[in-house]
């Protein structure tokens, strides 16, 4: 481990923060705060499609503490992958280079005991999660793109709902609040639903952001407006000199710092390694469809269980996003898991109408997902200096207030104990 004691951020040095999605922005944001001096370097800029920070389902949930990895996972994949409509879908292709974090995602959920590490680790990123999100909107001057309208959570019926009981035996031992609806409640709530579904869940502490991009870009106004310079720029590399971070290298030079927080989403694997750190992080593509002017969307978000995917009322229109897609590196997306995306919407949603895949907007991104469920937060094992703020999975955008604020105290080397399941250090025996 590094001895980040007395760092130079405490001492008054410059800090880069490479990334401009939700959780580089929010850091920038964070650390400016904090009084340091604070540039952003990013290869896309804040609110970008590029950017995973983009495209999400906006979820805001304390209920997300349930690990996606859970006891009896393995049962279920294959049927995933056997259904062509399914939520899974693994390209043989990528298979030679993530199947060793395959294995360890399906064991880090197995038992009841693991699931429930993970869950109460990732319990301080949600459990006020819309709270300072809201803050964070109102003081961008933005405050109607956190919505605290609650969230639902639907299935085809009890039985099913009571499949998912060690889910909601999580959700309750973590704190999180939520009332079943029968189906003439769920109908109340969500006007529209398809029949199929009979039975639901719904969390009233849950938010949802109605505009993922706007809000980043709308965070990163605010982080300029407060002194924090942006660069523009692909990260390629760091000028380390006796161990200690200097500076990160831009194909327009060399930026100068006492230390780096690399928040670049899958970025982070490669910038890692140019320093010997290993951050095993696959991209788990997701896909999202948004249909412009619809007037008869519901107003509050609903999870389809059983499909597993989300619609969300978004100021652009409503979102369907959903679908996990293991795939080469850079290898094209495939749209048709956008179109299975747009029939599932048909089927929730039967009364709407909803027009042919041309008429509505699609997109692609990729969730930086670690093999243990729990993102990357902490000291460099190799380089003082270097703190990383990434592997949010599924959950960056809900994560990154609380993220923020574990780095602003990791980099002026104070003892951060809750930090230590984050650890980048953990992986230091992990091969990818
Ligand atoms: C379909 C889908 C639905 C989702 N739904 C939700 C949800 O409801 N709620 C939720 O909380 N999360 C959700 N997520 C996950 C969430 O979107 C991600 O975890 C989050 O966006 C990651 O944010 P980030 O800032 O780490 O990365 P990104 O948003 O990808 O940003 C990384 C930034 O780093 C920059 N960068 C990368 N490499 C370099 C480099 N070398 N030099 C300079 N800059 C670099 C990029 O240009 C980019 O701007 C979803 C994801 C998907 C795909």
């Amino acid at each position: 481990m590094t001895d980040n004691t007395s760092t130079p951020a405490a001492q008054g040095m410059p800090l880069a923060v490479i990334g401009a999605g939700a959780v580089g922005v929010t850091t920038a944001l964070h650390l400016r705060r904090l009084g340091h001096d604070v540039t952003l370097l990013s290869t896309d800029a804040p609110g970008s499609e590029n950017a995973t920070s983009y495209g999400n389902a906006g979820w805001l949930s304390p209920g997300s503490v349930v690990p996606i990895s859970m006891p009896g996972m393995w049962k279920k994949v294959p049927g995933y992958l056997l259904n062509a409509r399914g939520p899974l879908r693994l390209r043989p292709a990528s298979l030679p280079h993530i199947w060793l974090w395959l294995l360890r995602f399906v064991a880090c959920g197995a038992t009841p005991a693991r699931a429930r590490a993970i869950a109460s680790a990732l319990r301080p990123f949600l459990a006020d999660a819309p709270e300072r999100h809201a803050r964070l909107a109102a003081e961008a001057g933005v405050p109607d793109l956190i919505q605290r309208t609650g969230l639902v959570i639907v299935y085809p019926d009890a039985a099913a709902y009571e499949a998912d009981a060690f889910g909601w035996q999580l959700r309750r031992e973590n704190g999180v609040r939520w009332r079943t609806l029968d189906r003439a409640a769920l109908e109340a709530a969500c006007p529209g639903l398809g029949p199929q579904y009979g039975f639901g869940a719904l969390l009233p502490d849950g938010a949802h952001c109605a505009d993922p991009g706007g809000y980043v870009a709308a965070l990163a106004a605010l982080a300029r407006e407060r002194g924090v310079r942006f660069a523009a720029g692909h990260v390629d590399g760091f000028v380390v000199e006796a161990g200690q971070v200097r500076g990160v290298r831009t194909a327009g030079g060399v930026v100068a710092c006492g230390g780096v927080v690399i928040a670049a989403g899958m970025g982070a694997r490669a910038l890692g390694a140019t320093l010997g750190d290993t951050i095993p992080l696959v991209g788990e593509r997701g896909y999202h469809v948004q249909l412009p002017g619809v007037t008869d969307e519901p107003a509050i978000p609903v999870m389809m269980s059983d499909l597993k995917f989300g619609i969300t009322p978004m100021t652009g229109g409503l979102r369907a996003a959903g679908q996990v897609e293991f795939a080469p590196d850079g290898a094209p997306p495939d749209w048709n898991r956008a179109r299975i995306l747009l029939d599932c919407l048909r089927e929730g949603l039967p009364m709407m109408k909803i027009g042919g895949f041309g008429t509505v907007r699609h997109w692609m991104g990729n969730r930086p997902s670690t093999p243990d469920c729990l993102p990357v937060i902490g000291p460099s094992p190799t380089t003082r200096g270097v703190f990383y703020a990434t592997g949010h999975g599924h959950l960056g955008l809900v994560s990154a207030p609380w993220t923020a604020d574990l780095i602003g105290r990791l980099v002026i080397g104070a003892p951060v104990p809750e930090a230590a399941p984050y650890d980048p250090a953990r992986f230091l025996r992990f091969r990818l």
